[in-house]
């Protein structure tokens, strides 16, 4: 296997990818592969159904919340929260900790009205402003923010009990990582591709009382009160994408759910945040460290040259996948779930002796 450190889609889990390839030729005896089951067939409805309660179970989901599986990705979730959230004659407020939440404010502000409330931008996104330095007014539809910012490498880490609006989270890149509290927020939606899945399919998770406000006059496939009417079979779903993402959840519930899930990653990201801090200088950490994500770790060396060396013997070594996004630079590993611990040790080995050689 790969030293697999990519952004998204990213590493799964071996045990998932060795069941699936099972079950690509005979699913459960049908004499199909799972890719070729009806998505009206008794077996699909069971894998619908199956991931959604394993969903519930993992992250403590209570029952007025619906979770929906959609398609279009996180990016199709920027218009689709506007579209169906933001009220007439009302704002919403959107904290700005990177480049998605940018995009996910731009989107916003085609649909109604919407405007960044806090930003870090002029740190460079460096940090996470604090919460109680976050003024939303009463009147607003809703709060946004983006829970991991998977190219800054920053991640919230004192995330808010209740807001006095519904507060709406983008956790792409961090769901499944940690324990969470669903009760303080309105809505959750993650692309799968980094801790759930390969790309395709969209989770959705929306306390019930909000689907009053989808209007019935929004196209349909846009409307969240239409998927959750049809339990997310309005029309034909990403099987196979649904089909892996229980996978992955049976995965993480059997090796003992998302606090053993939050224990390996702090324990991951600090073999990668050590190797930095213990470099005298030589690898800067992009992040400041109270806002450190525990997915995506950023860091940037002296110069251009000595950044692509070190990405070039990285290659060579096994490693995939660390070059860091243009608009930071540098490197970033990202290390979700399924990334296994042992590869974060060779990495951070890697580092060290890049260091001594150089
Ligand atoms: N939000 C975050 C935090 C992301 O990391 C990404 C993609 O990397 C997106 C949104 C966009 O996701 P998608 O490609 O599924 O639209």
């Amino acid at each position: 296997r790969a030293l697999n450190f990519n952004a998204g889609p990213a590493a799964l889990p071996e045990a998932v990818l060795a069941r699936a390839e099972k079950e690509m030729m005979n699913y459960q005896d049908s004499g199909m592969g799972v890719m070729e089951l009806s998505h009206r067939s008794k077996q699909f409805e069971a894998i619908n159904e199956v991931t959604k309660s394993l969903l519930r179970g993992l992250l403590n989901i209570p029952d007025d919340y619906e979770v929906l599986f959609l398609q279009g990705g996180a990016s199709l979730q920027f218009t689709m929260v506007p579209m169906n959230l933001l009220e007439e004659g009302s704002a919403a407020g959107y904290v700005l900790t990177g480049t998605w939440s940018e995009k996910a404010l731009k989107e916003a502000q085609k649909i109604g009205s919407a405007a960044a409330i806090a930003s870090s931008k002029s740190s460079n996104y460096k940090s996470i402003p604090s919460f109680t330095e976050i003024d939303v007014h009463p009147d607003s539809s809703y709060l946004h923010i983006t829970t991991n910012n998977t190219i800054y490498g920053t991640q919230w880490h004192d995330l808010p009990k209740k807001v006095n609006v519904p507060l709406i989270a983008d956790m792409s890149s961090d769901i499944l990582s940690r324990p969470l509290h669903v009760p303080s927020y309105g809505l959750i939606y993650a692309g799968a591709q980094k801790n759930l899945g390969p790309s395709g399919v969209t989770v959705v998770i929306i306390q019930k009382d909000l689907l009053k406000r989808s209007r019935p006059d929004l196209p349909s496939m846009l409307n969240y009160q239409v998927h959750a009417d049809s339990k997310s079979l309005y029309n034909t779903p990403p099987t196979l994408s649904v089909y892996f993402l229980m996978l992955v959840l049976e995965w993480a519930e059997s090796i003992g759910g998302v606090k053993q899930l939050e224990l390996q990653n702090k324990e991951k990201a600090s073999l990668l945040y050590d190797a930095i801090d213990s470099s005298d200088g030589f690898y800067k950490g992009h992040a400041e460290k109270e806002s450190r994500s525990l997915m995506n770790i950023t860091y940037t060396l002296e110069n251009e040259d000595l950044t692509s060396t070190f990405l070039h013997e990285a290659e060579k070594s096994g490693f995939i996948g660390l070059a860091g996004h243009r608009s930071v630079g540098g490197c970033r590993a990202s290390i979700y779930n399924a990334v296994p611990t042992e590869h974060v040790e060779k990495l951070a080995k890697f580092m060290n002796d890049f260091r001594l050689r150089n």
